[in-house]
């Protein structure tokens, strides 16, 4: 696409929307973007707050599942690309609640895919418009130690429901291309860290855990193992996709990272000791080991060989610099999280891994 362009933003107040959005405002300060965020409890306004004077953005507090406001919006921000993170994301409220991530992640993508078609039709399918769907690496399910890493081409194989519900996402966003030849991008991308993320999952976790003097719980023997990526490198690989991926096409993310739970757990407890020199508590002592969960994956890992390759993307920020940076934004944004922990709106979960 030659010129600005106008995006829409799905779940944008989130972990990785409100660092996309925040990392392609600094890029492409002519966009236009528009953030489409119904604020469930892992989405957080003030992530966006420092944007409100930017005239090239828009927050709009709605839901993925409902069309009419979908269609208002495309219509009136006269959007041309869609990026879509808006998803529940996190396994063990899937296990607890699994008809949220059926009606958000299948219904919602489609409500959202299927306003996004019409809309694209009626101004004569302009072959320069996406739909980039951000998916996920727990798609192709569990992995043995010594097996290969995930490729664009292993068969889908989700073991939770989390991971089905974006699988099945993920199909119905295939069938449009093949079916109405949508311009379609889907990733599946590892897991991510950074700033920004919700504290029940496992980085931020383990930082508040030892900063509150909590507990910190590691399910099973600790031994699962996860492909880890810094946001920002997430970022700069969907710039790509979205610049120069080919419609239709999937692309798989990853940093080249792959840690043991217990392991990336050290890692952080040692930053901290580093980082907070006057911790009352050493931090590996709270470590607790506890029931593994039910269906828990073993092993993710990406082959990204296909975007580096394809479309020249490499993850910049290495593991031991970005958790460094992360961890330290734990320590020093204490106030952007402590009112996070225990909201009593949330059904708890003792097991954040
Ligand atoms: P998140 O839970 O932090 O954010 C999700 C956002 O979606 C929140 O702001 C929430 O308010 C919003 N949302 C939820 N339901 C909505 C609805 N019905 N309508 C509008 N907005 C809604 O999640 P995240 O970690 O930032 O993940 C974003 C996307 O990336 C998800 O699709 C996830 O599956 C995918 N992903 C995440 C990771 C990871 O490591 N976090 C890795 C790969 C892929």
């Amino acid at each position: 696409m030659t010129g600005s362009r106008r995006l829409l933003v799905t779940g944008g107040a989130g972990f990785i929307g409100s660092n996309f959005v925040h990392y392609w405002c600094e890029q492409y300060p002519s966009d236009h973007i528009a953030v489409l965020d119904n604020l469930s409890y892992a989405g957080n306004r003030s992530n966006l707050a420092s944007l409100d004077a930017n005239t090239n953005f828009r927050f709009v507090q709605g839901s993925i599942s409902d069309r009419p406001l979908i269609e208002e919006l495309l219509n009136d921000e006269a959007i041309d690309t869609v990026v879509h993170f808006a998803a529940e994301s996190h396994v063990d409220r899937s296990i607890l609640n699994p008809g949220d991530f059926v009606q958000t992640n299948i219904v919602g993508t489609f409500t959202l895919l299927d306003a996004f078609r019409c809309y694209w039709e009626a101004r004569d399918k302009p072959n320069d418009y996406r739909f980039c769907n951000i998916s996920t690496d727990e798609v192709f399910g569990s992995l043995e130690d010594d097996a290969p890493a995930f490729s664009e081409s292993t068969p889908y194989a989700p073991n939770n429901p989390y991971s089905a519900s974006k699988a099945s996402a993920d199909h119905i966003v295939r069938a449009y291309f093949q079916t109405y030849g949508l311009p379609t991008l889907t990733t599946n991308c590892s897991n991510n860290y950074g700033p920004y993320q919700f504290p029940e999952k496992l980085v931020p976790c383990v930082c508040t855990s030892v900063l509150t003097e909590q507990p910190i719980f590691i399910y099973g023997d600790g031994q699962s193992i996860r492909d880890w990526i810094h946001v920002r490198d997430h970022c700069t690989a969907l710039d790509k996709i979205l610049s120069s991926g080919k419609p239709g096409e999937t692309y798989n993310i990853g940093g080249n990272n792959e840690v043991k739970n217990i392991h990336l757990v050290h890692k952080i407890c040692n930053l901290l000791q580093e980082l907070v020199p006057n911790l009352t508590v050493c931090p590996h002592y709270l470590i607790r080991f506890v029931a593994d969960r039910p269906g828990h994956d073993r092993r993710y890992a990406i082959d990204a060989t296909k975007i580096q390759t394809q479309l020249n993307w490499h993850p910049s920020i290495s593991f031991e610099e970005g958790l460094k940076h992360t961890v330290q934004w734990y320590v020093e944004y204490k106030d952007w999280w402590l009112p996070l922990l225990n909201r009593n709106d949330l059904t708890p979960i003792h097991l954040k891994v």
